[in-house]
C-alpha cells in the first residue's frame, strides 16, 4: 500500500518538477506551443471520458446531445478560419490526418511527391525504408522534390520536370504534398500545382508546422494557391491542443469523413474537439496579431544571431519569413551535441539535419543544424526587443561552459514571460508547479 501510495506521489512530482523545470528555461522547439487556460480547462473536462465515434447527428454511441454540437462549432470555426468549404476536426494528430489524406488519394504502390528529410521534410511523409509514414503503413512510393540549397526552396523548373518524367516513366503519382517541418519561406504551390494537375496528382499541402501562420495571413494560403487539402497539427503554430485537422474544397468530404472514422481513428478525443474549437475562435479574434509577432520575432532572431557571428541558414534570402530559424552549427560539433549542451543550460532546442548533412557523412543523431522556433515565446507576449536578449543569450552559450552563468540569465529573461497572451482574458503558463 505504502508503496504504490509513494509511487503515485513520486510520479505526480516528475511532472511538478518538470512544469517547474520549463517555467525557467527558454522552450525554443519550432513545434511547440502552450495554451491559454481556457483550452487547458477544456482539456480537462468530462469530454476526455467520452466516446462519439462517427460524424455529428450520424454516432455510434449514445450521450452525444451537447458533443455534436460542439463538433459543429468547432467545424464551422475551422472552415471560417481556413476560408475553406470542408473541414475535419477529428484526426488526432497531424500524422494521422496525413495518413486519412493519404487514404482518400491514393492505394499502396502509388507514387507521392514529398520533401526529402534533410531538406525540411517529415517522416510522416518519408519512405518505408526509414519506417515513414506514407511508406510503411500506406505503402506509398516517395519520389522528392528537387531543391535548391541556396534559396532554401523546391526548384520550380526541376521539379516540373521531374514530374513530367515520372509520368512518362508510368508511376503512378497520385499526392504533390508541399508543406514540411523545415519551412523557412512558403513554397511555390501555385507553380507547381497545375503540372500537378496535369499528370493526374492531387495537389496538398501539410501545414503541421504553418497552420498558424497561414490562418493568421503570414505565410502562404495554400487553398487559394493551388492545393486542393491541407492537413495539419493544431498545436504548432496554431497554438491549440495536440491534435489533427484536415480542410479541404467540398468534393473530397465524403472521402475524408470515412478515411478520419473508420479508417484511421476510432475515437476521436473529445476534450480535444472542443480544445480546438476554442483554439479556432481565439485565433479567429488574435491570430493575426500574433502571427505577425511571429514572423518579425523570427527574422528578428535570425538578424541578431547573424550579426554576432552565427551561422544562420538562408543568408542570402533574408534568414526566415517563417516562425523557424535554421543554424549551422558545425563549427561547434554537431546539432546533436549542441541540442544537449543547450539543454544543460535551460535552453530547448532541437538538432535538425540540413540540406547536404547526409553528403557529408551525417546522419539524424550528430547533423550539422539546430532549429529554433519562436511561436511559444512570442505567446508568451516577447517582442523584437526580447529576441536580440534571445540571441545573445544563444551565442554566449555556444561558446562557454559557464552554465550556471547561463541559466540565471535564461531565468531572469523567463521570469517576465509566464503569461499567456493573444487570448480572450490573459493566463498562466503552469498551474501544476
Ligand atoms: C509535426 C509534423 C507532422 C506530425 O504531426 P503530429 O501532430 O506530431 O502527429 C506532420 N507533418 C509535418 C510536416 C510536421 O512537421
Amino acid at each position: 500500500m505504502a508503496k504504490e501510495a509513494a509511487d503515485f506521489r513520486r510520479i505526480q512530482s516528475l511532472v511538478r518538477q518538470h512544469e517547474r523545470w520549463l517555467s525557467e528555461s527558454l522552450p525554443l522547439i519550432a513545434s511547440e506551443n502552450v495554451t491559454s487556460k481556457a483550452v487547458r480547462e477544456v482539456l480537462t473536462s468530462d469530454l476526455g471520458h467520452r466516446y462519439a465515434e462517427g460524424w455529428p447527428g450520424e454516432r455510434v454511441y449514445a450521450g452525444c446531445k451537447y458533443i455534436d454540437k460542439i463538433e459543429l462549432e468547432a467545424i464551422a470555426l475551422a472552415k471560417r478560419l481556413f476560408r475553406a468549404e470542408f473541414a475535419d476536426v477529428r484526426p488526432i494528430s497531424g500524422a494521422c490526418a496525413n495518413l486519412a489524406v493519404y487514404s482518400v488519394l491514393s492505394d499502396p504502390g502509388d507514387t507521392m511527391m514529398a520533401l526529402a528529410i534533410p531538406n525540411g521534410g517529415h517522416i510522416s511523409a518519408g519512405k518505408k525504408e526509414f519506417s515513414g509514414t506514407a511508406g510503411l503503413v500506406h505503402g506509398l512510393d516517395i519520389e522528392y522534390f528537387v531543391f535548391d540549397k541556396q534559396s532554401m526552396n523546391i526548384d520550380v523548373d526541376e521539379t516540373k520536370k521531374k514530374l513530367r518524367k515520372l509520368k512518362a516513366d508510368g508511376r503512378k503519382l497520385k499526392i504533390v504534398m508541399f508543406g514540411g517541418s523545415l519551412l523557412l519561406f512558403p513554397q511555390p504551390v501555385t507553380e507547381i500545382s497545375s503540372v500537378a494537375e496535369e499528370i493526374g496528382a492531387v495537389p496538398c499541402y501539410d501545414a503541421a508546422h504553418v497552420a498558424g501562420l497561414i490562418a493568421g495571413g503570414q505565410f502562404q494560403d495554400p487553398l487559394r494557391e493551388g492545393a486542393h487539402i491541407m492537413n495539419f497539427s493544431t498545436h504548432k503554430t496554431l497554438f491549440g491542443p495536440q491534435g489533427g485537422t484536415i480542410v479541404s474544397r467540398a468534393q473530397y468530404g465524403e472521402g475524408i469523413k470515412k478515411a478520419v472514422f473508420p479508417g484511421t481513428s476510432s475515437n476521436h478525443h473529445l476534450h480535444n474537439v472542443a480544445a480546438k474549437a476554442l483554439t479556432f475562435a481565439e485565433f479567429l479574434k488574435y491570430g493575426k496579431p500574433y502571427a505577425k509577432a511571429v514572423t518579425v520575432n523570427a527574422l528578428a532572431l535570425a538578424e541578431r544571431l547573424s550579426d554576432l557571428g552565427e551561422n544562420v541558414v538562408g543568408a542570402n534570402v533574408g534568414f526566415t519569413k517563417s516562425h523557424t530559424v535554421a543554424l549551422d552549427v558545425t563549427k561547434y560539433g554537431d546539432g546533436g551535441t549542441v541540442e544537449e549542451k543547450l539543454e544543460d543550460m535551460n535552453i530547448i532546442v532541437n538538432r535538425q539535419l540540413l540540406p547536404g548533412d547526409l553528403q557529408a557523412g551525417r546522419h539524424y543523431t550528430n547533423p550539422g543544424g539546430i532549429r529554433l522556433g519562436v511561436p511559444e515565446l512570442t505567446r508568451l507576449g516577447m517582442k523584437k526587443g526580447e529576441m536580440q536578449e534571445v540571441a545573445e543569450i544563444l551565442h554566449f552559450a555556444l561558446n562557454t561552459d559557464r552554465v550556471t552563468e547561463v541559466k540565471r540569465r535564461v531565468g531572469k529573461l523567463r521570469k517576465s514571460h509566464l503569461k499567456v497572451q493573444y487570448s480572450f482574458e490573459e493566463s498562466p503558463a503552469f498551474f501544476y508547479r
